[in-house]
């Protein structure tokens, strides 16, 4: 059966460097519901119109509108091994997701959370610069962009929403641990290691 693996964690945490690695070494698809948004916005679709006012302010975006987009790609990529990035982020997403799981057929293999204190989150998500054309994550200190390639900031990486962003995923994510505890498919890894360590933690989940 294809595989199918949830990335829970505060913002920061590097949960898309690392699912950008398993994309490319193991043929996942990553299905990163804030990727998606954002280029709703960029092209001011009615989804992305609505999406934009809570995205700049750090806010989740309202259930609806997720679950929505999330149950039509799992329709579409029945047989590929995907990562959920950034989705489930409230109990009632998970618990939609738990019903859209059942109907396209479907095993959550495992829930990988990335354990990581605050400040490194602030630290990581401060200096997070993105190549707008590539969608590849850099870091100014930790994996700065090359010669030649231009990178942007993103709105919401700026301080005050940063701080934000992490009130905000403790009071409506971190619930999510406790309820894939219960359904026993949650997994830690020590998400404040290096990328490489990270990526070897993953490899012993799969
Ligand atoms: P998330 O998808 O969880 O929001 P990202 O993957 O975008 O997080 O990573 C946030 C920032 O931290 C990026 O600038 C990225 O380059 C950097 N980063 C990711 N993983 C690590 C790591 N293991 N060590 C140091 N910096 C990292
Ligand atoms: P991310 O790229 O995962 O950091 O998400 C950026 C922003 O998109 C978040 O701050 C939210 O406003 C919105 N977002 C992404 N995923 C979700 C989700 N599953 N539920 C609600 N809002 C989301």
């Amino acid at each position: 059966m294809a595989k199918t693996l949830i990335f829970l964690g505060p913002p920061g945490a590097g949960k898309g460097t690392q699912a950008e690695r398993l994309v490319k070494e193991k043929g996942f698809i990553q299905l990163s519901t804030g990727d998606i948004l954002r280029e709703a916005v960029k092209n001011k679709t009615p989804l992305g119109l609505k999406a934009k006012e809570y995205m700049d302010k750090g806010e989740l975006v309202p259930d609806d509108l997720i679950i929505g987009i999330i149950k039509d790609k799992l329709e579409q990529l029945k047989d590929k091994d995907i990562i959920l990035d950034g989705f489930p982020r409230t109990i009632p997403q998970a618990e939609a997701l738990d019903k859209i799981l059942k109907e396209v057929g479907r095993n959550l293999d495992a829930v990988i959370l990335f354990k990581i204190p605050d400040e490194l989150v602030i630290e990581r998500l401060s200096g997070r610069r993105v190549d707008p054309k590539t969608g590849k994550i850099y870091h100014i200190k930790y994996n700065p962009p090359p010669e030649g390639v231009e990178v942007i900031q993103r709105d919401d990486d700026k301080e005050e929403v940063i701080k934000h962003r992490l009130e905000v995923y403790h009071k409506q994510t971190e619930p999510l641990v406790e309820f894939y505890k219960k359904q026993n498919k949650l997994v830690e890894v020590d998400a404040s290691k290096s990328p490489d360590e990270v990526y070897n933690q993953i490899l012993n989940v799969l």
